[in-house]
């Protein structure tokens, strides 16, 4: 296994989809949290329309459309996502009114006016926060809400090793004050934000990993990008575990103004 670290942008995209279709969660959260984020929602009916931009597999989306009234379009870059996304909705009988769709979030297959909620836990980032709140502002009927999940700076300052992993991976990121101004410079009263506990991190995200690294490890043995993928995530881990203080993930509530 390689010493060095890459950045997640090095890889193939085809072989962190595959790792990453394996688990329930493409992201930190957990259920709990999602109903938690829910809870500052109020504008639901059965005639609702919500989108979950960049979903993934779909494991909060089920927990969503099991906690919201309304139709719910998961749409994600990934084509394997979706079908798995597909294949969950089925399973929990959610199929007539959860939808996967494969689109990009930067040319969302939406009219202007037409969703009641926006939700997205681990994805803006893609786009950038302050450029999707934008963007996806104009989709949203008045009075409409938008709910994202964010990698966020707790404090001012850091210690450098994780200072430089985030410049790295998301030169982006930023401090929970920062993020709550954006999003009312964007034109939503912010309703509510709040941190992540930790469980969203290691029971739901990176616990679920370690078996499928073992199994990954076997079906691409000998392969240098498999084993460099596997040996990032564990230090993703590890960083996690000695930085916490300093970043996680948090939740932004907004309603459009
Ligand atoms: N919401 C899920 C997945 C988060 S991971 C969860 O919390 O578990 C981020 C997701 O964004 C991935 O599924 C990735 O395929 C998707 N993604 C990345 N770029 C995208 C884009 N331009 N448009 C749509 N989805 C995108």
């Amino acid at each position: 296994m390689s010493d060095e670290i890459r950045s997640i942008h090095e890889f193939e995209l085809n072989i962190i989809c595959e790792y990453f279709s394996n688990v329930k969660r493409q992201g930190p959260g957990s259920p709990e949290i999602t109903r938690k984020a829910l809870s500052f929602i109020d504008n639901l009916t059965d005639e609702s329309q919500i989108a979950d931009i960049g979903c993934g597999t779909g494991g909060q989306t089920m927990v969503l459309a099991q906690h919201a009234p309304g139709r719910i379009t998961g749409i994600d870059l990934f084509p394997r996502f979706i079908d798995l996304f597909n294949s969950n909705a089925k399973s929990f009988n959610l199929q007539g009114r959860v939808r996967g769709m494969v689109g990009n979030m930067e040319n969302l297959p939406f009219q202007p006016g037409e969703l009641d909620l926006i939700w997205s836990e681990g994805a803006i980032y893609n786009i950038g926060f302050e450029r999707g709140l934008r963007e996806w502002r104009k989709l949203l009927k008045p009075g409409g809400y938008i709910a994202v999940s964010e990698a966020t700076w707790f404090t001012e300052e850091r210690p450098a090793e994780i200072d430089e992993f985030w410049m790295r991976e998301y030169p982006g990121i930023d401090t929970v004050p920062n993020r709550v101004s954006q999003m009312q410079k964007a034109g939503y009263i912010p309703v509510a934000s709040f941190m992540l506990p930790e469980n969203c991190w290691t029971k739901h995200f990176f616990e679920p990993q370690v078996m499928v690294q073992e199994n990954f490890l076997k079906k691409h043995a000998g392969d240098k990008m498999a084993e460099d993928l596997v040996a990032n995530m564990k230090h993703e881990a590890e960083l996690y575990s000695k930085y916490k203080e300093y970043y996680g993930y948090v939740f932004f509530i907004g309603k459009k103004f």
